[in-house]
C-alpha cells in the first residue's frame, strides 16, 4: 500500500526573531512569530508525516501552549514524529511561499538539513521556493507559508 500526506503551514513575521526554516538559520532577524522556533517548514513536514501515517496533526502532540514546546527546536518534533510513526520516508516535496526574503540562495542548505532530519538521501527530498505575485497577504511579505507533501517507504 502506498500512502501519502500533506501539510500546510503558515507563521507571520516576528522581526526580532532569527528566520529558522527547514532546520537552517537563514538569519539572525526577520523570523516568524511562534510558540516553538516557528519554522514552518518542519511544522508542514510534520504534519505531512502524521498526516500520510494517519495519526491527526501536529497540535494534537506539540500545542502551542504547552510550556515544554516555548522556543522548542522543531527539530525536535521532526524526530519525535519519526519516532511515532516508525517507519521509512520514500520521498518528500515542499513549496515555500514567500515574498519574502529571497531563499532560492538556502536550497541545498535546506535539503541536506531535511534530508539529514528525516534520514534520507538528498535525492529524495525537493525543496520549492514561489511567491503569490504580490496578492495576498503572503504577497503583502507578511508571513511565509510552506507545505510538504511526503510519501512513505
Ligand atoms: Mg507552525
Amino acid at each position: 500500500m502506498m500512502r501519502i500526506g500533506q501539510g500546510v503551514d503558515v507563521h507571520a513575521f516576528a522581526e526580532e526573531r532569527p528566520l529558522i526554516l527547514g532546520g537552517v538559520r537563514i538569519s539572525e532577524r526577520g523570523g516568524l512569530a511562534g510558540h516553538s522556533d516557528a519554522d514552518a517548514v518542519l511544522h508542514a513536514i510534520v504534519d505531512a508525516i502524521l498526516g500520510a501515517a494517519g495519526l491527526g496533526d501536529i497540535g494534537h502532540y506539540f500545542p502551542s501552549d504547552d510550556e515544554r514546546w516555548r522556543g522548542a527546536s522543531s527539530e525536535v518534533f521532526v524526530h519525535e514524529t519519526l519516532r511515532m510513526y516508525g517507519g521509512k520516508i520514500a520521498n518528500i516535496d515542499v513549496t515555500i511561499v514567500a515574498q519574502r526574503p529571497k531563499l532560492a540562495p538556502h536550497r541545498q542548505a535546506m535539503k541536506s538539513s531535511v534530508a539529514q532530519l528525516l534520514g534520507i538521501p538528498e535525492e529524495r527530498v525537493n525543496v520549492k521556493f514561489t511567491t503569490t505575485d504580490h496578492l495576498g497577504f503572503l504577497g503583502r511579505g507578511e508571513g511565509i507559508c510552506a507545505m510538504a507533501v511526503v510519501l512513505l517507504a
